[in-house]
């Protein structure tokens, strides 16, 4: 053991995994498990643990023991192994006596590196937990045998024994949970009060941060995914209920989604779980209970519909996007409603404070005006120097200005109103707008009646949720949700107090890719999805995950590299050596037919939009791919579907909104120009959704 050397271990790092070199601690964490001495390691989820162990078993004599809390991660897991080339089995109750008996030869015989075994089974092992069979073992998710962690489970709680039955036995102990109390846990109960403890940054600087007022949230997450065709995402709601209204909503818009909670049938959620994992199933719209043991590397987005009950939850849960290291994206939506709901929740629970001011924390990160990442990391007791620069606070620093007289205005009106009028309409009144509500109301004969018209209905919203952070009025949550003036508001109103507001930020129509280092720049062509389409098949022949044959960071690199001998394709970070024999022939095949049709080569612009189109890129792709203007390519489209090619633009836009906009046509006299409809919309639907819409209903004729 003495003699490993960094060169060795880099070796194996190339050989088994692919990678070039290690990320964060993870090669003093290796050379303390070969020196033998316990471990702790406190890594953010996809911060690269399983190497921790993984690589270290390739140099001990023995097995390496892997405690797993979840047989589904246990498969997965031993799959990826065995994609590398590494001989590794797991063992659990539910296996036929054959497969356990395979098991136990496996052992015997030292044929393979690592066993993966449940906390429940162990006790089954008993013959073969001896120190000339084991070199190392290792408890993954080890948080579950804290009383203080999250997901306690009782069965965990029994390993204290391993260390005392195997004394010389290194122990690593690997989870992401961070807190103090839970890290003492640990120790304690597996018996290792001297492991060397490795705590790792918690900043996850590819995942994007932004956090968006919740108006039509179904609209705003149906452009998202349209803006993201093909890719993996979870978007995650604060009731079964809504889980389900939500896949409903989507697939209507021909979306790949489909709805996961506690409520359905064991089968079906592994279903579920399983086409997910494999990219068999685009969207998972889950309560909580998803995620927890999903191992997917290729989660590019996670959105969140309702605000969760704390940070950690939070954090854990946009932590499952970005695995791979390449950008990944965390959307929270905020409304006052959710935390009217959750403060509810919390209501009948037994350590009430302790929530509330998590759930505090909680909102005065989505309400933040300063790095959200600061935020965030800062809960978890890191400081950073720095702003991020990929959170959407970051991206557009909020502008104050004096907003004295806006804030006036808008409390006259809810004084008007006598505080009996939720958000909406206060804001109608103050727009000047001719509904019903206002008519049956009377509201047109009041003094503030429409002195707020010049202000759209957004930034009223906007404006409004700022005097309530500020104090000057409040939402009277038994009262649906009325707005109130609170005693602050007599300073502006009276006595010449000024107020400062935050101009609001536009949500940009897609915001480029952040360019972080690990970003390969993605050339201008359609190979990227040919080579996945490639690893989808390879992996439904394997029947093992498509990312487990290479991830999509590998896939990028190959895309960027176009490697067509073995040893370019060796040089591809996440190619090892079993890789490159198995698939490396076929997909250097796939990189010469695909350079070779790229020489015949073709002109036309619109046909050349076209051919991108079939080829599933979306609007933004296409448009960067060709150096045009996304706008330009929609006309491209419209063209092509007035022309009567194959263009489903219906994927671009809602039938609600086509409703709408069908219906502003009639009212504006088939007008052509688009900002009359625009306005006439309320501002809520974009200039190319109302573009498309025409088209569409232009076609129609
Ligand atoms: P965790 O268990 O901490 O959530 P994993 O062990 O699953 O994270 O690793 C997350 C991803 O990072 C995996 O896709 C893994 O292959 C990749 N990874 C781990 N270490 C490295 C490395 N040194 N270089 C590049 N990728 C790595
Ligand atoms: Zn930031």
């Amino acid at each position: 053991m003495e003699s490993i050397v960094e060169k060795d271990l880099l070796e194996k790092l190339k050989v088994n995994f692919g990678y070039d070199s290690f990320r964060l601690e993870q090669q003093t964490i290796i050379e303390n498990i070969l020196a033998k001495k316990d471990t702790l390691v406190i890594m953010p989820t996809g911060g690269g643990k399983s190497i921790c162990y993984q690589l270290p078993a390739l140099f001990f004599t023995g097995i390496t023991l892997v405690i797993s809390p979840l047989i589904a991660l246990m498969k997965d897991q031993v799959d990826s192994l065995k994609a590398n080339g590494i001989p590794a089995m797991f063992y659990n109750s539910s296996q036929s006596s054959e497969d356990q008996e395979k098991v136990f030869n496996a052992v015997a015989d030292k044929t393979i590196k690592l066993l993966y075994v449940a906390p429940e089974s162990l006790s089954l092992l008993q013959n073969i937990l001896n120190q000339s069979y084991i070199s190392c073992i290792a408890i993954d998710e080890a948080h579950c045998i804290s009383a203080w962690g999250h997901d306690f489970r009782p069965s965990y709680k029994q390993l204290s024994f391993l260390k005392k039955s195997l004394p010389e036995v290194p122990v690593i102990a690997l989870t992401a949970t961070a807190d103090k109390a839970t890290q003492e846990d640990i120790l304690e109960q597996l018996a290792v009060p001297n492991a060397t403890k490795y705590i790792s940054s918690f900043n996850r600087e590819n995942i994007s941060l932004e956090v968006r007022p919740a108006n039509e949230r179904v609209q705003q997450i149906i452009r998202f995914i349209q803006k993201h065709p093909k890719e993996s995402g979870i978007v995650y709601c604060l009731s079964r209920k809504a889980t389900e209204q939500l896949a409903n909503k989507l697939q209507q818009n021909n979306i790949d989604a489909r709805a996961y909670h506690a409520g359905l049938s064991f089968d079906e959620r592994a279903k579920t779980q399983e086409d997910f994992v494999k990219d068999d199933c685009q969207i998972i719209c889950a309560t909580v209970a998803f995620g927890m043991g999903i191992d997917k590397s290729n989660v590019r987005w996670v959105i969140h519909y309702n605000m969760p009950k704390n940070i950690e939850g939070y954090y854990q849960e946009i932590g499952r996007s970005g695995r791979d290291g390449l950008p990944a994206k965390a959307l929270l939506f905020h409304s006052y409603a959710d935390v009217i709901q959750l403060r509810k929740f919390i209501e009948g629970t037994g350590n009430k404070e302790v929530q509330e001011a998590k759930l505090d924390r909680m909102k005065q990160f989505a309400e933040a005006t300063v790095c959200r990442r600061k935020i965030l990391l800062s809960y978890f007791g890191e400081l950073i120097e720095k702003n991020c620069g990929n959170c959407d606070v970051c991206k557009n620093p909020p502008q104050f200005f004096e907003g004295t007289v806006i804030a006036q205005k808008a409390l006259s009106a809810i004084y008007r109103l006598e505080g009996k009028e939720a958000m909406g309409t206060v804001i109608d009144v103050l727009r000047g707008a001719r509904n019903t509500t206002i008519l049956d109301k009377n509201y047109q004969e009041l003094k503030t009646y429409g002195v707020g018209k010049e202000v759209s209905w957004k930034d009223w919203q906007h404006y409004i949720i700022q005097l309530v952070n500020q104090g000057y009025c409040q939402i009277a949550f038994h009262l649906n949700n009325a707005l109130q003036l609170t005693e602050f508001s007599q300073k502006v109103l009276f006595k010449g107090e000024k107020v400062q507001l935050t101009t609001p930020v536009e949500i940009k129509k897609e915001e480029k890719r952040v360019v972080t280092k690990i970003t390969k720049s993605v050339t201008k062509d359609g190979l990227f999805e040919r080579l996945r389409a490639l690893r989808y098949r390879i992996a439904t022949e394997e029947n093992i995950a498509a990312y487990l044959v290479f991830n999509d960071a590998t896939l990028r690199e190959i895309e960027q590299e176009r490697p067509q001998t073995d040893q370019e394709f060796l040089g591809i970070s996440g190619v090892g050596q079993r890789k490159l024999e198995v698939y490396g022939g076929e997909f250097m095949e796939e990189i010469r037919s695909f350079i070779k049709e790229k020489k015949k080569g073709r002109k036309d612009t619109t046909l050349e939009t076209f051919k991108l189109y079939q080829e599933g890129f979306t609007i933004d792709e296409i448009a960067d791919r060709r150096g045009l203007k996304a706008q330009t390519i929609f006309s491209h489209l419209s063209k092509l579907y007035l022309e009567g090619k194959d263009i489903s633009l219906d994927k671009f836009i809602t039938p609600e909104e086509i409703n709408l906009i069908a219906n502003a046509k009639k009212v504006l006299k088939n007008e052509t120009a688009l900002k009359p409809y625009f306005e006439f919309l309320g501002e809520k639907i974009p200039y190319e959704q109302i573009r498309i819409g025409l088209t569409i209903l232009q076609k129609k004729h």
